[in-house]
């Protein structure tokens, strides 16, 4: 009922700079009311850097937001996506259709395939996690109930990318070259791309505003080592204006990326206090004595997969020890 009633956030389309859009596209999420893509300005048409989400009306939203911008649709010249997100990927599908234009976006797209070509397995494997990490049975049908009910992936169809964004690729527009930069953690598939002359950096997910750490767990061995790894890479370009993937842009790019670096720091070093404990732990477990015991079911969710990633990178690091069973527990290592 709530959600029926929710005032639908409008799309915005504002310029930034001479030949940069930003295009600030709805999301049905809570929490997360809206994600920019960018559009820069590229011979006779635009390139556009991610995609917007494909829900009901988001189509709509993507040409009103263009259309603010005296742009269009039919002018996408190259659709780049930061990274393999509903969010940020949605609506390729539909856009290079209508365009005509090529998608570059980086190969470690898995996670998202996964999930959109078989949405029930891609459940099962979720609520496998979940049991694993000493999710009780009673919230676990509760959220499976919830997905039978909404199927929606966020993405209009799995189209690939017809060139591939690794480190070192240029993507050419008036403005000049914009350089990729492999930024996985996040996501497997990020990339942050970089104008050397303006300083300007595409940051997707990797850096925003508010400092808001998401993992896609589950595809590589250890997202948050990868994450600040990440962080290493952009810190090195010294850039003056982040774009970021949601919320308003900002300069202050390295007191953004010294954040992300503390609050990792801290939940690694919370964790490891409280595995420090002595009894044995599941993830479950452990979450709320982190992060406070006043979740709402879609903090929880978020929540467990940080969790998670956090003990993975603590085991890798030789910090942590799992000890199997179901479900699995976790203590300090030595
Ligand atoms: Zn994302
Ligand atoms: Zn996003």
């Amino acid at each position: 009922m709530a959600d029926a009633i929710r005032k639908r956030e409008l799309a915005r389309g504002e310029r930034l700079l001479p030949g940069v859009f930003r295009l600030r596209l709805p999301l049905p999420w809570p929490g997360v009311p809206h994600g920019n893509a960018w559009a820069v300005a590229s011979g006779d048409g635009f390139v556009l850097f991610d995609t917007g989400i494909h829900a009901p009306g988001s189509l709509a939203d993507l040409e009103r937001a263009l259309e603010m911008c005296g742009l269009a649709l039919r002018d996408v010249r190259l659709l780049v996506c930061t990274h393999a997100h509903s969010d940020h990927y949605g609506q390729a599908a539909t856009i290079i259709e209508r365009s005509g234009a090529e998608l570059w976006m980086h190969p470690n797209y898995e996670h998202m395939s996964h999930g959109a070509a078989d949405p029930d397995a891609a459940l099962v494997r979720r609520l496998e996690i979940a049991r694993q990490s000493g999710v009780p049975e009673e919230p676990l049908r509760r959220y499976a109930a919830e997905r039978a009910r909404n199927r929606e992936s966020g993405i209009a169809a799995i189209v690939e990318p017809d060139h591939p964004l690794l480190a070192g690729v240029i993507v050419e527009t008036d403005l000049g070259p914009w350089t990729v930069y492999e930024t996985p953690g996040h996501a497997p598939s990020h990339v942050c791309l970089f104008q050397p002359e303006h300083r300007l950096l595409i940051s997707g997910d990797h850096l925003l505003g508010r400092v808001f750490p998401f993992f896609d767990y589950g595809y590589s061995p250890d997202p948050v080592g990868e994450f600040v790894r990440s962080l290493d890479v952009i810190e090195a370009l010294d850039a003056r204006l982040c774009l970021p993937g949601h919320g308003r842009t900002f300069t202050d790019v390295h007191a953004h990326i010294e954040a992300n670096r503390a609050l990792v720091g801290e939940h690694l070093s919370d964790t490891l206090a409280v595995l420090g404990g002595g009894e044995p732990l599941t993830a479950f477990e452990i979450m709320p004595r982190v992060h406070g015991a006043n979740l709402s079911p879609m903090t929880a969710q978020w929540l467990l997969t940080e969790t998670l990633s956090m003990l993975l990178h603590l085991e890798v690091a030789g910090r942590a020890v799992r000890i199997a069973g179901e479900p699995e527990r976790w203590t300090a290592a030595g």
